[in-house]
């Protein structure tokens, strides 16, 4: 296990390399017998554990009996250090070497972390290429979205996996597993699993692949415990997937295409999976997630039950006229989704998106009353036979839904996608976008308007409909220093530019239009959905004609399931629900009691942020299920309270937590202990009147702990003017006490960071003072 402690007080955001989250496994090195996996995920810890597929594969690895951890992209940041301290990229549970694994298994989601695979690997010290890589090197395998093209990325990677994890993580742990098989051979047997594309027999391999698929939705695959991270994460909540599949059938969506056929769970495990995970959890917020969440068969039965156990979910991609009176009444509250895609009725009859634009907008008069504050807008441009009027349309429907309620508006590029109706159409290029883009940020001034970068798109579109060219062009990039391409701030067009350039390739080549009579790169892989299906729906878009849901109208043929499929039902509601600030409490008001309770911050959790640190708290007291009381109002709270805030990177003996319960809990100390993390711990909890002065007008000053040589104490002391950046740090210190290992310094809350002041204090650059072992030791 590596050394982290002189480099992670230097990077942004430490909190995304530490361990032991509450939920997760695998905590000690391994033996060198235990088989092991390790899951990487191609972008920062935010992004990745945001990741319903990562957190299903850790359990289904888990539940394999194997050993299993992950690792996330580095930030440029933590690679430059740990380059420069030659310290090979580790998994994140027990900071072994990724190297020491017998799986490194990807997550490949999006074509723009390409570069960050190259990087893990190379960090690792594991050869870029399948062909380079010896006895002792990891099996590198991919699955994702972006495995269903293979080609482009192939060469990076030992074996791909074509489907869904509940089926390819129970074929191919055996083959890992088996001791007595050499590498070439593990790769070769793999190869002879279905789903599996192996480059040890690729030559041998009768295309195309057929993608696997679970027939249920197991609750054996559900991540159970839920891990509860302790940063802040994109998707910071318990998400429960309710379905998987969509049969809308928008000719622009992939996961339309490949994740058919469509499956549901039932309302009764829905309905216990979340109330069990937020216990366990200790989360407030419950995300149901599907593709097209509203099309559950069970749905409002779901929201039903949830709500009658004070649980309210959030609902994502809800379809604008699927919204109506009953639907709002239900999911009402923040913000909604709208996603009409296209601007114009006729545009919208292309993509296939069965909008009734008078219903949408006559939907979102009513948004204010079902307390939603505002409408999110998602439209595309670029799409096939778009004309100027159809962009003239966007700019008219955004008028006349604004005039309803406040909208935020998200532009995006027109990518064609493998395996989807639209998979043989031309995409537009910069120049084109760019034109787009400036007329309407012309013409919807007034309107919080994000537009996508036509060139990220570009690039995008190139690796989406790639062939084997371009894996050269992928490794050349990252040498010229590509890497988090998604990421606006770090995304370098110019290097790609070059590669391209360097290669001989022109990118434009691969956005145009291409032949149905021609075998596509991608047809080595095999959705279950046919190409006649495909190529009718290319038809139906030509001639502007819809083609409904075969949940409603029955099966169109499109191959997948044979139309063995859950129908939408009749959603007519029986029941009438109250929400939002319609409920009335009934219950008699509790009695109140304030707990004050003392504990110390110690270890890696130096390195996660107060606010995170306040979170997993909360965290904490729902799992040990204390009576907790909550404010009234629409969001309601938990009435906790934090001493002020401690440093990023320093240690604490003493901090504070007011929490208000509604009646005395004894045995609370032993309740925490046992669900907080390792790093945090209870020293004190005592009852305190509840009109008690509050813990951030109680404490002004904080008395630190320094280790560090303090001969220039005294001089500093006696000095009236200290300065670092035009700033005079010394009014902030009251008192220094010199000890022979430190000093102890009395300072003020205010202007004055802690790190500053050390850097006068004691005559140290920044980095230095960052390096520093500093504990909060007690309050005045
Ligand atoms: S096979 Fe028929 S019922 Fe099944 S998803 Fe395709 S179109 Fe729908």
């Amino acid at each position: 296990m590596c050394n982290l402690d002189s480099i992670l007080p230097l990077v942004r955001k430490p909190g995304r390399y530490i361990n032991n989250e509450i939920g997760c496994r695998g905590k000690q090195p391994f033996a060198s017998t235990d088989t092991s996996v390790v899951i990487a995920f191609p972008d920062v810890y935010e992004i990745g554990m945001s990741s319903l597929g990562v957190r299903i594969l850790y359990h289904l690895f888990h539940k394999e009996g194997i050993r299993v951890e992950r690792v996330f992209s580095p930030w440029v940041d933590m690679e430059e250090k740990l380059r420069s301290n030659k310290i090979p990229l580790f998994s994140l549970e027990s900071r072994t070497s990724l190297k020491d694994f017998d799986l490194l298994a990807f997550s490949l989601q999006y074509e723009l972390n390409y570069t960050n695979v190259l990087c893990i690997l190379d960090l690792a010290g594991i050869p870029l290429r399948s062909q380079e890589r010896k006895e002792n090197d990891p099996i590198v395998v991919a699955g994702g979205t972006c495995v269903f093209n293979p080609l482009p990325v192939f060469p990076f990677f030992d074996a791909l996996l074509i489907g869904e994890g509940e089926v390819l993580v129970p074929e191919i742990m055996p083959v890992i597993k088996d001791k007595s098989l050499t590498r070439d051979e593990k790769l070769t047997e793999m190869g002879k699993l279905p789903g599996v594309l192996s480059t040890r027999n690729i030559k041998n391999i009768e295309f195309p692949i057929k993608k696997v698929f679970t027939n249920t939705l197991s609750s054996d695959a559900i991540p159970d415990p839920p891990i509860v991270p302790f940063i802040d994460i994109i998707h910071n909540r318990l998400v429960v997937e309710i379905a998987r599949g969509c049969t809308r059938g928008c000719r622009f969506c992939q996961a339309g295409i490949i994740y058919r056929p469509y499956r549901e769970r039932d309302n009764k495990t829905v309905v216990e999976v979340a109330q069990q995970g937020l216990l366990k959890t200790g989360y407030d917020d419950l995300t149901l997630l599907s593709l097209s969440v509203l099309d559950h068969s069970e749905i409002e039965d779901i929201i039903r039950n949830l709500r009658g156990k004070n649980i309210s979910p959030s609902l994502p991609s809800l379809r604008g006229d699927a919204l109506n009176d009953e639907v709002a009444t239900l999911v009402g509250g923040g913000s909604v989704t709208l996603a009409p895609e296209a601007g114009t009725e006729r545009l919208r009859r292309i993509i296939n998106k069965d909008i009734d634009e008078d219903e949408m907008i006559a939907s979102t008069r009513r948004f204010r009353s079902f307390g939603f504050t505002h409408a999110k807008l998602y439209f595309m441009i670029g799409l096939p036979q778009e004309t100027d009027e159809d962009i003239r349309g966007i700019v008219k429907l955004v008028d006349t839904i604004k005039r309803n309620t406040p909208v935020k508006v998200s532009i995006s590029p027109f990518v064609p996608r493998p395996h989807t109706p639209f998979q043989w159409e031309r995409q537009n290029n910069i120049g084109e976008l760019s034109e787009k883009i400036s007329f309407l940020k012309n013409s919807t001034k007034r309107v919080k308007t994000t537009y996508r970068d036509p060139k990220g798109c570009l690039l995008e579109g190139v690796f989406a409909r790639g062939d084997e060219k371009l894996s050269n062009v992928i490794e050349r990039a990252y040498r010229l220093g590509a890497r988090f391409d998604e990421w606006s701030e770090l995304f370098h067009f110019d290097r790609w530019v070059e590669a391209f350039n360097k290669e001989g390739i022109d990118p434009n080549k691969y956005l145009k239009e291409r032949d149905v009579e021609k075998r596509l790169p991608w047809e080595i892989v095999d959705t279950g959905v046919q190409r006649e299906w495909l190529l009718e729906e290319r038809e139906l878009a030509r001639k502007s004609e819809i083609r409904r849901d075969c949940r409603i109208t029955g099966c169109s043929g499109c191959g997948i399931c044979n139309g063995n499929i859950i129908p939408i039902k009749d959603k007519k509601s029986t029941g009438k629900i109250q929400y939002g600030r319609g409920i009335k409490r009934t219950d008699t008001p509790p009695t109140k009691i304030r707990y004050r309770i003392m504990y110390s911050k110690t270890g890696n959790l130096r390195f996660i942020g107060h606010l995170d640190t306040t979170r997993a708290l909360i965290k904490a007291f729902k799992r040990a299920r204390l009576p907790i009381v909550y404010s009234q109002g629409y969001k309601p709270k938990p009435r906790i309270a934090f001493s002020p805030p401690l440093s990023l990177g320093f240690t604490s003996k003493v901090e504070y937590i007011d929490v208000i319960l509604k009646r005395p809990v004894p045995d609370i100390r032993i309740r925490l202990k046992r669900t907080l993390p390792d790093g945090l711990t209870i020293n004190s909890a005592e009852i305190v009147p509840l009109k008690v002065k509050s813990l951030s007008s109680s404490f002004l000053h904080q008395r630190l702990f320094v280790k560090y040589d303090s001969s220039k104490v005294d001089e500093f002391m006696k000095k009236e003017n200290m300065e670092i950046d035009g700033i005079n740090v010394r009014p902030a210190v009251l008192e220094i006490k010199k000890r022979t290992d430190g000093a102890e310094i009395l300072m003020k809350f205010g202007k004055i960071k802690p790190l500053q002041l050390f850097q006068v204090l004691f005559s140290i650059t920044e980095e230095e003072a960052k390096l520093l072992k500093v504990e909060r030791i007690g309050w005045e």
